[in-house]
């Protein structure tokens, strides 16, 4: 099985979850932050590619695009603060 890679929000433990036997997703363990659910045969593998692609693809400018973008969706109550909480939090692990 491949490795999981952190979260990038957070840095917590991305874990595979299996509603079904036949699919899969990963979790953040710490901020619940989770994605698409894959089925099928190589639904685990799937599921932990998207993941770690998605962790990878991570940058600080993506994060200081995507901070400004959510504020403006809780300007028009669109989106939660507890979200750019998160993408703070991301930003500032960035700049270590
Ligand atoms: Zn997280």
């Amino acid at each position: 099985m491949r490795c999981i890679k952190p979260c990038p929000y957070c840095g917590g433990t991305g874990e595979l979850l299996q509603p079904y036997s036949a699919s899969a997703y990963v979790q953040c363990s710490k901020c619940k932050t989770g994605l698409s659910t894959e089925h099928g045969e190589k639904a685990k593998e799937h599921a932990i590619s998207i993941w770690n692609t998605w962790s990878d693809s991570f940058s600080l400018e993506k994060l200081r695009f995507f901070k400004k973008h959510v504020e403006n969706q809780i300007k028009y109550g669109m989106d939660n603060p507890k979200h750019l909480k998160l993408i703070e939090l991301a930003i500032r692990r960035y700049k270590q």
